[in-house]
């Protein structure tokens, strides 16, 4: 009889769970809370959201907004819990956390093909296997992991910097430049000495209203984040990684006095991160710095800078896009763990991870959405990232393609969404049917 095992019933854990069983596969579901809880969980319930009660933006300008109707429409139970349990937020989907999480506690538990098993797991084990433990995931199964994924691939906690949307750099002010004579792999943007003051005062300003509870964690000198690396004094950031040494302006033909460099994080192109500029700040301070940096200012950050402990994996490195590891196929890893980042992402790639899961145990080959689809980007980003100090990832327009259309220059961003979701959308649901998996329907207008 075909069986899987599920670890962790959190937000991608009891999606995987339920989506496996939908296809007829039976599940041992474990998850340790009550029993043994984890730092930041509070109840012993399923898919408990710890922080804050919003599932994203909705509607069809929204990224958010196409993960949750490519959800809604292969029957998704946390979107369903979510939408059964939503209070009002303007144009988010934010929800009732006691009943979101009690509705996903009692789909579970009244499915007779999941058996539910309260204990913590500490070791890998046999057969094919869903590993949806989180961010949190506990010590002993973390260290078993390293049997796989070898240790230098699991991190334990973010150190992140924020990721920048391609598109909105202004190259008439960045160049593209390597070190000295290395290729020219990095955008580089340059700062005069004023504009290099005026950034030290706008971060010395907002260090000091951001909590400092990551001072605690000890850094490696490599990912200190850059207000640390400022409070040592005005030079230091200009000595360490803005030092501007190999790098110049092919405008002026002289060395700027300061360098933030932007490295490639997507094969595409359409997302870079700012090399050493891992970040605690609070993301208005994020947003307030990175745009003071000369060519930045009016980057869209795809992804904010953060500093806390998480587990995860280094996705690019460990996993393929149809969430199996390359080392040992057997094993599908989803959720926070799987290097993706936020309640929606956790449960799509659970979904998937259960499906694909239920489908090697009926001897079906394991699947990725196309890439035109929220979840295919994501999937795919997951698989083909830079494995380079590799950071989660949540959900943006950036790791789907542009769309153009003939005969117009370039299109605003309130054009290209609704096309973008609309092809994502379609390009979705058609191969979830190719699947024979059956679809449900969308509300009748996303809603705005
Ligand atoms: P979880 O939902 O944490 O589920 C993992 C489950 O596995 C847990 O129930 C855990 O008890 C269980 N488990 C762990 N180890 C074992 C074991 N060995 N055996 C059995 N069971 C085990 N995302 C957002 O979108 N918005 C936010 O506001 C937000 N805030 C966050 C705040 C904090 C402090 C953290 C750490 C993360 C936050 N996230 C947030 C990120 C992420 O979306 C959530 O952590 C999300 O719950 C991740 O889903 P998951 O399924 O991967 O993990």
């Amino acid at each position: 009889e075909p069986r899987i095992t599920v670890i962790g019933a959190g937000l991608a854990g009891s999606e995987a769970a339920l989506a496996a069983a939908r296809l007829g596969v039976r599940v041992d579901l474990f998850e340790m809370r009550p029993q043994k809880m984890t730092p930041a969980h509070r109840t012993g319930g399923f898919a408990e959201l710890v922080c804050s009660n919003s599932l994203g933006g909705e509607g069809e300008t929204n990224a958010k907004g196409l993960l949750q109707a490519e959800m809604l429409s292969v029957g998704s139970a946390v979107m369903r819990s979510a939408h059964a349990a939503r209070l009002p937020a303007g144009g988010a989907l934010a929800v009732d956390r006691e009943a979101f999480s009690a509705g996903v506690t009692a789909e579970v538990r009244a499915n007779p093909l999941i058996t539910v098993h309260g204990e913590e797991v500490t070791a890998v084990p046999e057969g094919i296997v869903v590993l949806a433990t989180g961010p949190l995931t506990s010590d002993a199964l973390a260290e078993d992991l390293k049997r796989f994924t070898g240790g230098e691939h699991l991190a334990f906690y973010d150190a992140a910097a924020p990721v920048i949307a391609y598109e909105s750099i202004n190259m008439d002010i960045a160049y593209r430049k390597g070190r000295y004579d290395q290729s020219d792999d990095y955008i580089n943007c340059p700062f005069t000495r004023e504009q290099y003051e005026a950034w030290y005062a706008a971060v010395a300003e907002a260090r000091s209203h951001t909590p400092h509870d990551w001072e605690k964690l000890e850094f490696f000198e490599g990912c200190m984040p850059i207000e640390e690396i400022a409070r040592r004094g005005i030079d230091t950031p200009r000595f360490g990684p803005m030092k501007p040494r190999g790098l110049r302006d092919p405008r002026t033909d002289k060395e700027p006095y300061a360098v933030v460099q932007l490295r490639q994080e997507d094969p595409e192109g359409r997302m870079w991160s700012l090399v050493g500029f891992q970040t605690g700040l609070k993301w208005g301070d994020q947003k307030t710095i990175v745009q003071l940096i000369p060519g930045l200012e009016n980057a869209e950050i795809v992804r904010y800078g953060v500093m806390h402990r998480n587990t995860y994996l280094n996705a690019p490195t460990v996993l393929e896009n149809t969430l199996r590891m390359r080392a040992d196929g057997r094993l599908l890893v989803a959720g926070v763990l799987a290097g993706t980042e936020g309640y929606l992402e956790s449960a799509a790639t659970g979904w998937l991870a259960g499906t694909n899961a239920a489908r090697l145990a009926l001897g079906q080959e394991a699947v990725t959405p196309p890439e035109d689809s929220m979840l295919g980007g994501l999937v795919r980003y997951l698989a083909s990232a830079n494995p380079k100090g590799y950071q989660p990832m949540n959900t943006n327009w950036a790791l789907v393609p542009g769309v153009e259309v003939p005969g117009r220059k370039k299109l605003g961003k309130r054009e290209k969404r609704p096309l973008m979701y609309a092809r994502g959308l379609e390009a979705f649901r058609g191969w979830a049917a190719g699947l024979g998996v059956a679809l449900q329907p969308l509300p009748e207008k996303p809603l705005e």
